[in-house]
């Protein structure tokens, strides 16, 4: 079944194009998401009307959907349905567009739809949950939409006065010798327009203040300096303008046993001089648990063993690092009387001498060197 746009919209087959605007920007205004947070019903309807009013209002678009459908518009090259992940950043023109802030063409560009701010958010997390993935709920303080006056300023029901010294066009004209050059207008701030009855939620700013939770899903493998950007979080807009994004700067967190660099984790295995002498075979902490690791007889103190896919899993989802133990050898401090006799005779075996180790090692050096 075709989607149909007219239905979505609640207007007739021959609405006009006033009609057309007038209906999506009632259902605009009951829908947006910012009015209706994590109400998912909504922002669906807000989207399906979106989608509607991108098509109908564009005449080519319409006479294609009208005749073909909506399968026929993504055929014949347009975006058509299913394709509106973009929603935000045509919202704002959209806006402009229907509610023609600052009126006619020949004045926009000075006081057109102002989009709002990007907003950023520095965030702390744990090395583990940087390497497993998370998913966390923030609150930021920011400055929406007013809806009381729809980020316009002015007081519902009262209209601006148009600026007297500037006659509404937003800039003045100043003779300058033989030139003359045009600059804002410093009574209106280039507006055009002067507030007379400001918005009274807003104090006439068109913004207000509001706590926002935000819930973000971040992907196994994100590093320090990750940034997420979340299209439509950050500042809201004023005038019709569309709102800000929110990007999200990760800082991850040390920790006490594994170092990472990008999907390789690293970390220092204490072992005795006997585990490594004779080999042995133990259990290593990784990332994703513990693993059995096999220490080949010999080993050398600074010796690094690669554990494959014990490493931090890709961003892109592919596949994980491998993990790289370097050994270091632990030299007893303090033994029993009994281990310091066995050690004495592995040493005495070793020199192939009654005589002690290291006297018979600096007997020979001296005599080699100090010899003819
Ligand atoms: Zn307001
Ligand atoms: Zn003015």
């Amino acid at each position: 079944m075709d989607i149909d746009y007219y239905n979505t919209l609640g207007v007739a087959k021959t609405a006009s194009a006033d009609e057309i605007k007038k209906a999506y920007r009632k259902l605009a205004m009951k829908y947006h998401p910012d009015r209706n947070p994590d109400d998912k019903e909504a922002e669906e309807k807000f989207k399906a009307a979106s989608e509607a009013y991108e098509v109908l209002r564009d005449l080519e678009k319409r006479k294609i959907y009208d005749r073909y459908g909506a399968e026929g518009l993504r055929n014949s090259g347009y975006s058509g349905p299913g394709n509106f992940d973009d929603i935000f950043s045509s919202f704002g023109d959209i806006f402009g567009d229907l509610f023609g802030f600052g009126g006619g063409a020949q004045r926009r560009g000075s006081h057109g739809p102002i989009p709002g701010n990007d907003l950023r958010y520095d965030m702390q997390i744990s090395f583990m949950d940087a390497v497993h993935g998370v998913e966390k709920e923030v609150e930021i303080t920011k400055r929406e939409t007013c809806w009381t006056c729809e980020g316009s300023g002015i007081r519902p029901g009262c209209k601006n006065k148009t600026c007297s010294t500037c006659q509404g066009s937003g800039q003045i004209t100043r003779s300058q010798g033989f030139f003359s050059v045009r600059t804002p207008c410093p009574e209106c701030q280039g507006q055009g327009e002067i507030i007379t009855d400001p918005c009274a939620d807003c104090n006439g700013s068109g913004l207000v203040n509001k706590n926002k939770k935000v819930s973000l899903k971040i992907p196994a493998g994100v590093d320090t300096g990750a940034r997420m950007r979340l299209r439509g979080e950050g500042e809201g807009g004023r005038k019709g303008g569309h709102s800000g994004d929110l990007y999200v700067v990760i800082h991850v967190e040390a920790h006490n046993f594994f170092q990472r660099e990008g999907d390789l984790i690293y970390c220092e295995l204490p072992l005795s001089m006997t585990q490594v002498a004779l080999g042995c075979t133990i259990d290593v902490p990784t990332i994703h648990g513990e693993k059995n690791l096999k220490i080949p007889k010999g080993t050398q103190p600074g010796h690094t063993l690669r554990i494959k896919g014990e490493g931090v899993p890709s961003l892109r989802g592919q596949g994980k690092g491998d993990m790289v133990v370097e050994v270091k050898v632990i030299i007893p401090t303090k033994m029993t009387k009994r281990q310091e006799e066995l050690l004495q005779e592995f040493a005495d075996l070793e020199s192939g001498e009654e005589e002690h180790h290291s006297e018979g090692f600096f007997k020979k050096l001296f005599s080699g060197h100090l010899g003819s």
